[in-house]
């Protein structure tokens, strides 16, 4: 029937910025509905953060198994993947987590409804679980966070052999030949995985260079790195067409002014994503968007109006997990009253490529534009107890300080585990800690995280490890 059901908060979209939002809304005591029409745990659960991670992994498992560990004396027979394991151990993994957050969606009292949701009116929304079936829901307060999907280039619609990062990490078989179109973190991630588990891969990439969100001095150590991995990489390569035989597909594209083909088994497409916004009903109730598709909101989150919020991939910003995540605490928060406001000067950007790429805060350039009178301090891996004894120590990490008063700005890490050796610089900027607080903090010997000590050591200019 279509009474209309009367909630408290509603939440569209169970990804990692709706899901957080619903639980950190149902802790400060709102009733909370949640409308999700696909996955609970939204891309990144399914088929992004999680599963690209998890790919990454076996990749890295079976390269060591290869070639790793020779020049420390270890070597395989012979070492094989059957990648139905991988694919079923990949998909346990997800369901762990996916399970885990419905269940603390449950915990936390949370009404879930599948279902895709439209907006009637700006207190109203309306969902259909199938053709005949549809329920209003009137809410007070509403947090949108549908996300988004991947974008289709024209002449390269998706077929069985073109394919999304979704199909990509959905494969059956390791191609022999992939060809990735676009040098982003995605590309380049998924890249990395099969090249690992031991296909030909090539990268074509429109720009100058791969992973243009990252200072080229990182890009640069994995552009090497790829091509030492046998992974061609071009650059300034615009795909134009394909053409697709049952078995393989050949693709078409302009390298430098020259037209050239590339064979493949499959092509992986993975040229930026789009939000997920025309399909809900916003323009009609009144919901400000940008001319790209996003949607506009304030330090809170709030859209233009002022009981709708909107959060993660659909508003401006990196399309990152944590950054929805964050957004939807805020806005949570904001609907309970509270004063919390956005601030993305910490967020961390990641790359999961070899070696790893790292930032917060500020870069050199941008600190230098934002006004800052600034400063760079470098140290390698390669002076590092830790990243040499694990094998791994190309890399450095670059610690962004305030002339002044050494107030630590920011830092870019590329190397081992840069992933989470980025967290202690992310508290560093939100603390307001300077170069000495950092300097000053003992870390345990043998770490990578003397790492971090020593790079703000090199901004006192009393590095112990480097001359
Ligand atoms: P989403 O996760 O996209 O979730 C939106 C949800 O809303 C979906 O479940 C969708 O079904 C639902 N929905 C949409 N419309 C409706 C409707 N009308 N009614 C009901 N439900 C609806 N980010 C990182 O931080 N780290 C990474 O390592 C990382 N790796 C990635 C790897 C890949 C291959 C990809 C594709 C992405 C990766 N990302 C990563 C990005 C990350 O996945 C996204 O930034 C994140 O998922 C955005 O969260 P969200 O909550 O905004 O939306």
């Amino acid at each position: 029937g279509d009474f209309a059901e009367e909630v408290d908060t509603l939440i569209v979209g169970s990804g990692p910025g709706g899901y957080v939002a619903a639980i950190r809304a149902a802790q400060l005591g709102q009733k909370v509905t949640i409308v999700e029409k696909g996955e609970i745990g939204g891309v990144c659960l399914n088929v992004g953060c999680i599963p690209s991670k998890a790919l990454i992994q076996a990749g890295h498992r079976f390269h060591d198994a290869q070639h790793g560990s020779e020049d420390m004396g270890i070597a395989t027979e012979k070492a094989t993947v059957d990648f139905s394991k991988v694919q079923e151990w990949k998909a346990g993994v997800v369901k762990k987590l996916t399970g885990g957050v419905e269940g603390l969606l449950k915990g936390n009292k949370v009404n879930i409804v599948q279902g895709e949701a439209y907006f009637s009116d700006k207190n109203q929304v309306k969902v259909s679980s199938d053709e005949y079936n549809s329920q209003t829901y009137k809410f007070k307060n509403c947090i949108i966070a549908t996300g988004s999907r991947p974008i289709e280039i024209p002449t390269l619609k998706y077929t069985d052999r073109v394919i999304n990062s979704t199909g990509a990490l959905q494969l059956e078989e390791i191609p022999k030949k992939l060809v990735v179109v676009g040098g982003g973190y995605i590309g380049v991630e998924l890249a990395t995985a099969y090249a690992n588990l031991g296909s030909e891969v090539t990268i074509l990439e429109g720009e100058k260079r791969i992973l243009g969100g990252f200072e080229k001095q990182m890009s640069q150590l994995v552009d090497r790195r790829l091509k030492k991995n046998g992974v061609t990489v071009e650059t300034e390569a615009f795909a134009q067409s394909v053409k697709e035989t049952k078995k393989s597909v050949k693709l078409t594209a302009e390298v430098k002014g020259e037209e050239k083909t590339f064979e493949a088994d499959y092509v992986l497409v993975s040229v930026g994503r789009r939000p997920n916004t025309e399909e809900l009903g916003l323009e009609q109730i009144g919901v400000d968007m940008t001319d790209r598709g996003l949607i506009k909101i304030d330090k809170q989150s709030r859209t233009s109006l002022d009981n709708i919020y909107a959060i993660g991939d659909i508003v401006d910003g990196p399309a990152l997990a944590h950054k929805a995540s964050y957004e939807g605490k805020v806005a949570a928060e904001a609907i309970s009253g509270e004063a919390s406001a956005i601030d993305y000067l910490a967020i961390p950007l990641v790359a999961f490529t070899e070696p790893e790429l790292a930032s917060v805060g500020y870069t050199e350039d941008e600190a230098k534009e934002a006004g800052y009178d600034a400063k760079a301090s470098k140290f390698p891996f390669q002076a590092n107890g830790r990243a040499l004894s694990l094998n791994d120590s190309e890399g450095f990490m670059k610690l962004i300080t305030r002339k002044e008063d050494g107030l630590v700005i920011g830092a870019q890490i590329a190397g081992p585990n840069a992933s989470d050796m980025v967290a202690e610089l992310g508290l560093a900027i939100e603390a307001g800690m300077t170069a000495e607080d950092v300097a000053m903090t003992i870390h345990a010997h043998p770490t990578l995280g003397e790492i971090t000590m020593e790079a703000a050591e090199v901004a006192l200019g009393l590095p112990i490890h480097i001359k």
